[in-house]
Formats: structure tokens, C-alpha cells, sequence
């Protein structure tokens, strides 16, 4: 018989895909802590999760007598039972997946009240009013999580009970009142169940394990998996856990705690809390909590307690823990620790001070890191220097800078987004409906909530800019108004937030770049002696080849000179060129343009002095070039019309125009194919190439790139292009320059061998091979059907983002290795959007390239994930 269920003593850190995080992380601590700190309880695994869904939401075989038994052994621990009349056992039923889904999976607290263990629990605790605040709570979330009832139906009826009594606050509802509100909510419960609310705790259990299971496939915990790509079929474990009560008068309390500062990453332990609250009190960012520090004041041996709690926990995990605590009548319980998410400074900083503290070693402390974050350590601040009014202040949630317009709901942001505006999302609070709006959003602002508040956590882990808790501003959802110490600010107005240091304001103060500081230097420093992938950057100007530079970049590994040629003073020129009629006039205006490419490079070498760069001949599709046919057409009826004397030029444009115009241009007249057609073009780029070469003052190491060859002989033809300008420009191929390939067609990774023979270098581009490995319109999918692909979890991400390592990182694998065993010294990168992508960098890692080339900012970033494919796979090779 499978075991569905584990006492929390049976469980440990390693059980984490059958026991979910918080389950394994539960029985961990009970273990490192004692089980006098942390509630007893027990674990539902995920395999039941996974079993009860396939089983049509029925509950896997034994799983209801396991969960019985368990509960036996329970009871008998705590001295209690559920529903008992006199002194009865409560129990929390949490979710907990095996990655943690902040808010996205149901929760239900105080299962085993009724009408009559509510007088138990109040005589016992000699506490009505607790007792019947526990009850009404429990009647309104069960309602909510396992029936579905809409929570506002309860708030509507809290505030009504408030309104009759002249009251404001929750707390200040007296005993009757509560007993009362109890009351309503269960006949609101019976009204839209048609069912009495059920009295027998085993009940309330049964229905509360189902609505944990249900809510793993809700819309809101989709939505969520797809954004962080967790598979849909891990399912959630569910933990039954003793609750114990933070809110039982002045000697209780709970919070949330870091390790250490969650935002900076400093030392000191950092966290919230609320005395005489529940913990979803804390987290919720309805009440605003007090600070961690001020703890000692109120309950000096509890939090020394704490402070020693947290950094045992700390050094048993090696790594920065995030807990959740409650003191019941001063004694502290620890309910849950993890791995604390954090910001990319957060985390740079512990890596470094962790090393230093003998607590990790460089290459685990690297591992630490969550390279996608770190964008946010390379991302905007407000100019240091820059003078300016703070509307507001706030809690600096999630680093980073940021500026839009004011819009007040998810929809709007996203909305706003499509049309290409930015904008900053202001709320009271956020909730997992508004999620969306974070991505669309540049900015967070909230006017409630905490370091641990729902808007705080979300942002912070997407690497937005947010300032939450800023409780000067007054919003009004309905106005769409913000008022501010008598300032009123409307949908559509500017203001700009700072979430590094927690304020905002309506000037429009300048951003500046982000600088890596001393901390992600050490790291970034550890990660060059670890790695083994180099790591480029596709560049295009000598700015772009400077910035890279100084964030790390071992040269350029794309350089795409199409881009050279949009300039405004060049478009003209390159127009003239690809209109041509002939061979001579083409000429003509190519040697207007060889000056000026000549000065791209000798820019871009002087920016890349002494490092390698890959110079990428034309590529585009022609017809990018060209003027608007439709545009045109009307010219040319207007000059038929005016009988205007350039009516035969117009007509011969539109002509050349309709010529050069393609069905499929992306699968059209580009790469070598325009090479080959109209071979000078190349000629004058590899004249301009090599003359800057030959200008620079420390010879660089220009490698000349063909793209888009599927045979052979094309790169045959063109590395004997290459070659005979090299000859007349006296310069050695193989020493004094090199020529090489994109690979970036299905056909050349199966014939790389036959391509290596001329090749000296593969450059894999993936950005063109997964659109043609895929059939996939680069330009249109991930606004068409993509989305639809993972909503239907066909993909789980898209494959223009993260490599498709099954089809067209089988490519990779495959055009690496004939390409390699046909010629032993190939050099091997990688170009494609996905060399700045954390997780498609270790796939390359493996794949045995040389290099990875990313855009600037993502340079630091491939150099952390290069140290973590190293470290991961010392071997690096699949073969
Ligand atoms: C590629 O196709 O992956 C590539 C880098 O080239 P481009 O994006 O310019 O087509
Ligand atoms: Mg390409």
C-alpha cells in the first residue's frame, strides 16, 4: 500500500518532492529545532495530489485511513482532540508545493471548531472573545476555500457589523458581536450551499484536503505556474499542522522573519510583526506591521529566542531563511522556514558576507544566486545628483527605479503595456488577481502592507521597482484619484517611484544607469574563475561594445551590420545601393558606404582592443530597406495625376520595389544568398573590415561571419570571397583574420560536418533555428498562439526564450558534435536571444560551445549562469 502520509518526524529537507517545501522544510525543522518549537502535525504528499487528480478528484486508495490514523497519532501528542467540547485540538490545512506559490494555493485555520468546541476552546483559554473570533474566522474561510463562497460576502457582513455598532476596527468587536457575526456567516453559508455549515470536524477535514488538492488547479495557481514555469503535474502536498495563537491577548503575536535583511541583504535580521494577530494578519497588508527590531522591546526573551532560532536555521541550511512565527502566550513556535527570495542585492550581498563568515564555500555560494534576478542590480536608480520633491515615502520593497503613468488596476496596466506605454500600478494593496499587472507594470506603488506583503513579495521576485506602504496617499479605486497631502493626482498623470529607497514623487527625475557594485563584483569575479564558457556580447556600436566591456564581456560574438546601415544619414545610401540597376551603380554607392562602415569598426575594435570580434556580413531581407510600396504607389498616382515631370523615376522605384519584394522574406533573399546574388555588397564589407583592421593600433581579432548557409558550397564561394579580399588587402585568413558561420538552419546542423571543412568558427543561431526548426514566425508567435500554447501547457515557456533543448537544442547538440569531429579546432558559440538566458546557458555549457554572446546588460548575468553550469556539471560535456 502506498504511504500517502507522514508524521512531520518521519520527514526531512530531502523529502522535498513527495513531502512539498513546506512539508519537508516542517519536518526538517522539527528535527534541528526540537519538537517543542514547532507545532506537531502531519504531511499529505504531493503523490496524492497527483493521484486524487488523475482520479478525477477522488481521494487515492488508503489515503482516508492514513489520514485518520495520522491524526490519531496527533491528537494523542497534543493531548487534545478535534471538536472536543472541553479543551479541543484546532488544526491549520496548508497547502505546500514543492516550489513555493506565495498566496496562489488555499490555506484553511482553526478546522475543528462547531458550535460546541467554540465553548471548549473559550473556557479553556478563559478567552470568549478569541474563541468566537477563531470560529467566525474559521466559518468564513472554510466557506470561502472549500465551497467557494466570494469573500465579500463575509466582508460586506463584517463591515455592516462594525457600521451597527459605530466601530472601525475588527478588534474592537465585542463578544456578541462576534457570536452574532458568527451566526450570519453560517447563514450565509447555508444560503449558498443549501447546506448547514458541518459540525463534525472529520468533515471539515475531509472537504478542507479537497479544496487544498482543487485549488492546485485553479485558474490563479495556473496562471502562476506558467509564469514561473513549474510543472502542472507536480501537484501540492497538503500539511495538517496543531494551530497555535498569536492572537490570545498581549503575550502573543506573529510575524515573519529573515535571516537577514531581505531588501540590502545586510546582517541583521529583518521581518514584521503584529502582537495580538495572526499570521495572515502580518502578510495580508491589511493591518500595517511593526518592525522586527522593536520585538525586544515588547518581549526581550522571545526575540532573543528568535534571533538565535534564525541563525541556527541559517547555518543548518546555508543559505538565508525566511520563517513565520507565532508567540502563544509567550512561548514561540516556528511554523514554517525557506529559502528567503530576495533581490538581486540581497542575494549578491549574502553570497559575499557568507563566504567571508566561513559559513559557504565560493562555488556554493554562487549557486545562492538566482541569476534572472540580478537584471535588477543592472536596472535604473534615480539620479544620485538630481534635486527633487518626495511626494511620499514608503517601504522600499523591491530595488530599482522607475517612471509612467498612474493606472489603478491590473487590467489597465496591461492594456497600457500592449499600446507600448509605461506605466507605474498604484493600489491600496495587490492581490494574486493582479499579477498580470505586475508584468505589464514598470512600477509597484501600494499605500498598505509590509516587507512581506503580498505586492512586496510578488515584485520583488519579477525584479519591478516597488514601493509599498506609502500610507500618505489616499486611493480612490472608483475616482481613479490619488490624493496626496493635497495633491490629487488622476489616471494618466506621471510620477516616478524609487524602490531602492522607498519614495515617490511627481517630478520627472532623471535615471540613471545601474553600476555593479563591490559585492557583484567579488561574485562576478568568483564566477570568471569557475567557468568554463566564455561569455560575449552581440554588439552593434562602439557604445554598445564599451558598456559590455565593463560588465565583463570577452568580446563581440554578434555583430549585426544591417544595423549599421538604419542610421538616417546611411538609409538613403543603402537605398541607392539595393535599387541599383546594375552591377556599376551598385558599385557606385557601395563606395559611398565603405568610408563609412570602415569607421563602424574601427570603433568597435578600439572599443574591443585585444579581444576577439565577430563581424556578421549583411543579413536582412532586402525589402527592409525599402520605401512603402503602398506609399509609393499613391507618389506615383499623384504625379500621373499632376502629370509631374519625375513620374518615370516613381515608376521605376515602384517597379524595383515590387521586384525585390517577397512572400516569406524571412525565408527569402538574405544572409549569403544576397551574397551570392550580389557578391560586392560583401565585398565592400569585408574591404571595410580588414581596412579597419589595418588602421587599428593594436591588431584586433576580426572573425568574418556568413550567415544563413544551409550548403556547403555557399560558404565554400563565400570564404573564397573573403579570402581573395583578404589577399588584396594583404592580410593572411586564419592569422591575421578568420571566416566563419552562422549555424542557424536545420539542414546545416545535420551537414555541419560538410560545412566545417570551411569553417573555422560555428556561431549557432537560435534565434533563426528555432523558427525554422519550429516553423515558428519569430516576429508573430508570442503574440498569437504562444500564449495559448502554455495556457494549454503544450510548451511550459517560450521556446524563443529558453532553448528548446529537446528539438532545437538537439540541433545544437547534433551540429556541434558532427561539426567538431569534422574539424577538431571549430570554435563554438552561441548567438541567439538565448545566450543571456540563465537556464539555456547551462544546456550550452553541456553542449561543449566555447561561448555564449548576449546583449550587454545580460552579460553578467551568462557569467553567473557559466559558473553555475560549471559547478553543476564539472564535466560539461554529455558525451
Ligand atoms: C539568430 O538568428 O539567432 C541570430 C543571432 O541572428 P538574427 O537574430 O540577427 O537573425
Ligand atoms: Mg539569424
Amino acid at each position: 500500500m502506498t504511504k500517502w502520509v507522514y508524521d512531520f518526524a518521519e520527514g526531512s529537507k530531502e523529502m522535498r518532492e513527495l513531502l512539498g517545501g513546506k512539508g519537508a522544510n516542517v519536518a526538517e525543522m522539527t528535527r534541528v529545532l526540537g519538537p517543542e518549537r514547532v507545532p506537531a502535525g502531519f504531511t499529505i504528499t504531493t503523490e496524492a495530489c497527483v493521484e486524487y487528480m488523475k482520479a478525477q478528484r477522488s481521494e487515492p486508495e488508503g489515503m482516508a485511513e492514513q489520514v485518520a490514523e495520522a491524526l490519531d497519532r496527533l491528537q494523542e501528542m497534543a493531548g487534545k482532540t478535534l471538536g472536543d467540547r472541553d479543551d479541543p485540538l484546532l488544526v491549520s490545512v496548508r497547502s505546500g508545493a514543492r516550489e513555493s506559490m506565495p498566496g496562489m494555493l488555499d490555506t484553511v485555520l482553526n478546522l475543528g471548531l462547531n458550535d460546541e468546541s467554540v465553548n471548549g476552546l473559550a473556557e479553556n483559554t478563559d478567552n470568549e472573545r478569541f474563541a468566537w473570533d477563531s470560529y467566525r474566522r474559521f466559518v468564513q474561510m472554510f466557506g470561502n476555500v472549500s465551497r467557494g463562497i466570494a469573500g465579500e460576502k463575509f466582508e460586506d457582513a463584517i463591515k455592516a457589523a462594525k457600521d451597527q455598532r459605530g466601530v472601525s476596527e475588527d478588534t474592537e468587536l465585542d463578544v456578541d458581536a462576534l457570536k452574532e457575526l458568527t451566526q450570519t456567516f453560517k447563514d450565509i453559508y447555508a444560503q449558498e450551499t443549501g447546506e448547514d455549515f458541518p459540525q463534525d470536524p472529520q468533515e471539515q477535514l475531509r472537504h478542507s484536503i479537497r479544496a487544498v488538492f482543487d485549488s492546485w488547479v485553479g485558474n490563479r495557481a495556473r496562471a502562476y505556474r506558467r509564469q514561473n514555469h513549474i510543472p502542472d503535474d507536480w501537484g501540492t502536498a497538503v500539511n495538517v499542522q496543531q494551530m497555535v495563537f498569536g492572537n490570545k491577548g498581549d503575550t502573543s503575536g506573529s510575524g515573519v522573519a529573515f535571516s537577514r535583511d531581505e531588501v540590502t541583504g545586510a546582517p541583521e535580521p529583518s521581518g514584521d510583526f503584529l502582537p495580538n494577530a495572526q499570521g495572515e494578519d502580518v502578510v495580508s497588508g491589511v493591518r500595517t506591521p511593526r518592525d522586527i527590531s522593536e520585538m525586544r522591546e515588547w518581549m526581550p526573551e522571545v526575540h532573543e529566542q528568535l534571533m538565535e532560532i534564525l541563525r541556527k536555521l541559517e547555518a543548518h541550511y546555508k543559505n538565508m531563511q525566511d520563517t513565520e512565527f507565532t508567540v502563544e502566550e509567550g512561548q514561540l513556535y516556528m511554523l514554517q522556514t525557506r529559502n528567503a527570495k530576495r533581490p538581486a542585492q540581497a542575494a549578491v550581498r549574502f553570497a559575499v558576507d557568507a563566504v567571508s563568515e566561513n559559513l559557504l564555500d565560493r562555488a556554493q555560494a554562487l549557486m545562492t544566486i538566482d541569476p534572472g534576478t540580478l537584471d535588477a542590480l543592472l536596472h535604473p536608480t534615480f539620479d544620485p545628483k538630481a534635486d527633487f520633491d518626495v511626494l511620499a515615502s514608503g517601504v522600499n520593497a523591491s530595488p530599482g527605479a522607475a517612471k509612467g503613468e498612474i493606472v489603478f488596476t491590473a487590467a489597465d496596466a496591461v492594456a497600457a503595456a500592449e499600446d507600448g506605454r509605461d506605466v507605474i500600478l498604484v493600489r491600496p494593496f495587490t492581490d494574486a488577481e493582479d499579477v498580470a499587472g505586475f508584468h505589464a507594470a514598470r512600477g509597484i506603488l501600494t499605500s498598505e502592507g509590509g516587507k512581506a506583503s503580498h505586492a512586496a513579495l510578488v515584485a520583488r521576485g519579477m525584479g519591478r521597482p516597488a514601493v509599498v506602504g506609502a500610507q500618505a496617499l489616499e486611493i480612490d479605486l472608483a475616482a481613479k484619484t490619488v490624493s496626496v497631502n493635497g495633491t490629487k493626482l488622476h489616471e494618466g498623470d506621471r510620477i516616478a517611484i524609487d524602490g531602492t529607497k522607498g519614495q515617490v514623487t511627481t517630478d520627472d527625475v532623471p535615471l540613471v544607469e545601474a553600476r555593479v557594485d563591490e559585492n557583484f563584483e567579488e561574485v562576478l569575479r568568483w564566477a570568471d574563475e569557475l567557468r568554463r564558457l566564455d561569455v560575449r556580447t552581440n554588439a552593434d556600436t562602439p557604445e554598445d561594445a564599451t558598456r559590455a566591456r565593463e560588465l565583463g564581456a570577452q568580446g563581440i560574438g554578434l555583430c549585426r551590420t544591417e544595423h549599421m546601415f538604419m542610421a538616417e544619414d546611411r538609409q538613403p545610401k543603402m537605398r541607392a545601393m539595393i535599387m541599383a540597376d546594375d552591377r556599376d551603380s551598385r558599385k557606385e554607392a557601395l563606395a559611398e558606404l565603405l568610408p563609412l562602415q570602415q569607421e563602424d569598426f574601427e570603433g568597435i575594435f578600439k572599443a574591443m582592443a585585444g579581444l576577439p570580434v565577430t563581424i556578421r556580413l549583411l543579413d536582412p531581407p532586402l525589402h527592409e530597406f525599402l520605401p512603402n510600396a503602398e506609399d509609393l504607389a499613391a507618389a506615383v498616382e499623384r504625379a500621373r495625376l499632376e502629370d509631374a515631370h519625375d513620374l518615370p523615376r516613381l515608376e521605376r522605384l515602384l517597379e524595383r520595389v515590387h521586384e525585390i519584394s517577397e512572400e516569406n522574406p524571412m525565408l527569402g533573399t538574405r544572409g549569403c544568398r544576397l551574397g551570392i546574388l550580389y557578391p560586392e555588397i560583401y565585398e565592400m564589407q569585408v574591404h571595410a573590415i580588414l581596412r579597419a583592421a589595418k588602421a587599428a593600433a593594436e591588431p584586433p581579432h576580426p572573425e568574418i561571419m556568413i550567415p544563413l548557409v544551409d550548403y556547403e558550397h555557399e560558404i565554400e564561394i563565400m570564404r573564397e570571397l573573403v579570402k581573395s579580399i583578404g589577399d588584396q588587402e594583404g592580410l593572411e585568413i586564419g592569422t591575421d583574420y578568420t571566416v566563419g558561420t552562422m549555424i542557424e538552419l536545420p539542414r546545416a546542423c545535420f551537414v555541419a560536418d560538410r560545412i566545417a571543412r570551411f569553417a573555422d568558427f560555428f556561431s549557432f543561431g537560435t534565434n533563426d533555428l528555432t523558427q525554422t526548426a519550429l516553423g515558428f514566425s519569430r516576429d508573430d508567435v508570442e503574440s498569437k498562439f504562444v500564449p495559448t500554447y502554455l495556457e494549454r501547457s503544450i510548451i511550459d515557456r517560450s521556446p524563443f526564450e529558453t532553448i528548446d533543448k529537446p528539438g532545437v537544442g538537439w540541433l545544437v547538440r547534433l551540429g556541434a558534435w558532427v561539426g567538431r569531429e569534422a574539424h577538431p579546432g571549430l570554435q563554438l558559440g552561441i548567438c541567439g536571444e538565448h545566450g543571456g538566458d540563465p537556464e539555456s546557458v547551462v544546456f550550452f555549457h553541456r553542449a561543449g560551445l566555447d561561448y555564449v554572446s548576449c546583449s550587454p546588460f545580460r552579460v553578467p548575468i551568462a557569467r553567473i549562469a557559466a559558473a553555475q553550469a560549471a559547478i553543476r556539471y564539472p564535466i560539461g560535456r554529455w558525451d
